[in-house]
C-alpha cells in the first residue's frame, strides 16, 4: 500500500469514528454528543499539526472548535470554516442502514452528516494534515473556526465573530458546506440569497364565535391571511409587495450566460427533484435565475382554526402565518421587513389587526468573481478535477458568510465537494468518497497556490 493510499483509508476510518458520534445540535438530549464531536474535532486539530486550538463558547451554545497556525509570516492567512453538527435523521424507518452507523455501499459513504458536514469538515482537516506530513509545515497561515449550531440557527459563531474580529482576522474564508453541480464537474458557489422571515399575526373578534350566530356580521382572520397573501404575492409568481424589487441586482451577463451553458435538465429537475407536474415562478426568469437570482415570497405554515376531523362550525379569532421572502443583492434585509409591514397594513381587510414580526433575517452575499482567491481556487480545482471550474449559486442562505464579509471584511470562498443527490437533511444521506479525496488535493493544491 502507497503512503497516499494508506493515508487515504486511515482519513476514512477516521471519518467514519467522527460520523458515529449523532451530535444533534436541535435537540437538547444530544447535548453530551455535541461536546463529544467538539472535542474529536479539536482532537483532529492537534493531530493535523495545528498548535493553537481551543473551544470557545458564548452563553449557552455549543462550543467552537478554534485551531491556528500562523507559522508562515508574509503569507496569505485563510480561516477555514465547516460544522461538526448534524441534522435529526427521522423518520429513521426509511434508511436502509442505520444513520450513526456509516456504511460504505459502492463509492459512496452513508451515514448522517457525512456530506452535511463532517465529510467536508474532514477534507479542510485531512489536507492540512497531509501537506503538514509532507512538508513540516503549511504554504499559508490558516485558522480553523468549526461550529455545531448551523443546523439549529445558534448564534454563537455571530456573536463571537462580531465581538472579537481580531481573533480571526484574515485574508478569505474558505466555507466547505456547499455541493457541486453535477457528478465530477468542480463548482465554486459565487452567490447565497438572503433571508427575511416571520410571522403574521392577526386577531380579530374578542373570542371564537358560532358561525351560526355572527357568521356575516363578525371578521374571520382566517379569511384575513388568505386575503393578505394574495395581496402581496400575485398568482403568477411575482412578488407584489410595492418597492419589493426596487433594489434587485440583475447578476452579470457573463454570469446568465454560463449559466445557460451548465448540465441542466429542466424536467428531469422537475419530475426527480420537484416531483410536481408543473413547475411555478415569475414569468420571464429561467429556472436557474428564479432559484438563485431573483427574490421570492413564501408561506410556510398557518396556524388557527379548527384543524380537526369533522366540523366545528367556529369563527376563528385568532390565526398567524409563517412567512419568508429569500434576498438577492443588493436587497436590504431591514427596508423589506418595513416594506412587508406596510404592504401587510395596507391589505389588511376591516374588523381585524394584523402584525408582522420578525424571526430572522440574513442580507444575500455575492462573491467578486475577479478576486485572486476566486481564480486561485478555479486554478486548483481544474488541476484536480481536470475539467474547468463552474460557477453557481445557491438559492438558500449561509447566514455566516454575510458575517465574515460584515466584521472581518473579507470575502469567503464557498468550495464545496457534495452532489446534488447527496439527500442532505433527508434519510440516506451519503457523501461520494472519490469526492472526499479530491477534495482533500483541492485543498492542498489550493494553499499552495496561495503560498506561492
Ligand atoms: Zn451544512
Amino acid at each position: 500500500m502507497s503512503q497516499d493510499e494508506r493515508f487515504q483509508t486511515e482519513a476514512l476510518e477516521q471519518l467514519k469514528e467522527f460520523l458515529r458520534i449523532p451530535s444533534i445540535s436541535a435537540l437538547p438530549e444530544h447535548k453530551p454528543d455535541i461536546q463529544r464531536a467538539a472535542d474529536f474535532t479539536e482532537a483532529a486539530l492537534k493531530r493535523a499539526g495545528i498548535t493553537e486550538t481551543c473551544q470557545i463558547t458564548r452563553g449557552g451554545g455549543n462550543p467552537l472548535v478554534y485551531g491556528a497556525w500562523t507559522g508562515a509570516p508574509g503569507k496569505p492567512t485563510m480561516l477555514l470554516y465547516g460544522h461538526y453538527d448534524v441534522q435529526p435523521p427521522d423518520p429513521l424507518d426509511e434508511w436502509k442502514s442505520p444513520p450513526f452507523e456509516p456504511e460504505q455501499r459502492g463509492d459512496d459513504l452513508f451515514g448522517r452528516g457525512t456530506s452535511d458536514d463532517k465529510g467536508q469538515v474532514w477534507i479542510l482537516v485531512k489536507a492540512v494534515e497531509r501537506l503538514m506530513q509532507l512538508n513540516g509545515s503549511l504554504p499559508v497561515n490558516v485558522k480553523f473556526l468549526i461550529e455545531g449550531e448551523e443546523e439549529s440557527g445558534g448564534e454563537s459563531i455571530e456573536t463571537y465573530v462580531a465581538e472579537r474580529p481580531a481573533e480571526l482576522a484574515c485574508d478569505a474564508v474558505v466555507i466547505c458546506d456547499t455541493e457541486m453541480f453535477a457528478a465530477g464537474l468542480p463548482t465554486l458557489t459565487t452567490g447565497l440569497r438572503g433571508l427575511v422571515y416571520g410571522e403574521i399575526a392577526v386577531e380579530g373578534a374578542r373570542q371564537d364565535l358560532h358561525s351560526g350566530s355572527y357568521g356575516g356580521a363578525a371578521p374571520n382572520v382566517l379569511m384575513a391571511i388568505a386575503e393578505i397573501l394574495t395581496a402581496l404575492k400575485h398568482r403568477d409568481g411575482r412578488v407584489l409587495i410595492p418597492r419589493f424589487y426596487e433594489r434587485v441586482k440583475a447578476p452579470a451577463e457573463a454570469e446568465l450566460e454560463a449559466w445557460r451553458s451548465l448540465p441542466f435538465d429542466e424536467n428531469e429537475y422537475r419530475e426527480k427533484e420537484v416531483g410536481s407536474p408543473k413547475l411555478t415562478g415569475e414569468p420571464g426568469y429561467s429556472v436557474l435565475e428564479r432559484v438563485w437570482a431573483r427574490p421570492t415570497f413564501e408561506v410556510h405554515g398557518i396556524r388557527g382554526g379548527f384543524v380537526g376531523d369533522g366540523a366545528k362550525t367556529v369563527i376563528p379569532a385568532r390565526a398567524s402565518v409563517k412567512i419568508s421572502t429569500r434576498l438577492v443583492p443588493d436587497q436590504r434585509p431591514d427596508e423589506i421587513v418595513a416594506l412587508i409591514k406596510e404592504a401587510i397594513a395596507a391589505a389588511c381587510p376591516k374588523g381585524v389587526k394584523a402584525e408582522f414580526k420578525l424571526l430572522s433575517s440574513a442580507p444575500a452575499s455575492v462573491v467578486d468573481v475577479s478576486s485572486p482567491f476566486i481564480s486561485k481556487a478555479c486554478e486548483a480545482l481544474d488541476a484536480v478535477f481536470g475539467r474547468k471550474t463552474v460557477f453557481m449559486r445557491c438559492g438558500g442562505s449561509i447566514p455566516i458568510a454575510g458575517s465574515f464579509r460584515e466584521h472581518l471584511g473579507v470575502p469567503s470562498v464557498l468550495m464545496g465537494f457534495g452532489l446534488p443527490d447527496d439527500n442532505l437533511h433527508s434519510p440516506n444521506e451519503k457523501f461520494h468518497l472519490p469526492n472526499l479525496y479530491r477534495g482533500i488535493e483541492s485543498v492542498m493544491k489550493y494553499l499552495e497556490l496561495l503560498g506561492r
